[in-house]
């Protein structure tokens, strides 16, 4: 399974991924994109 942001869409291997649940599917969200998924995402 391949891991990305599913905000902004990058796959570097350098970055850290978070798990998490996002209408209710467990996608992979990135550090830097973390903070705009707290606040919400429209
Ligand atoms: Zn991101």
């Amino acid at each position: 399974m391949e891991i990305k942001c599913f905000i902004c869409g990058t796959s570097e291997k350098e970055k850290v991924y978070l798990p998490c649940i996002h209408e209710s599917v467990e996608k992979f969200v990135c550090v830097r994109c973390l903070p705009m998924l707290i606040h919400g995402v429209h």
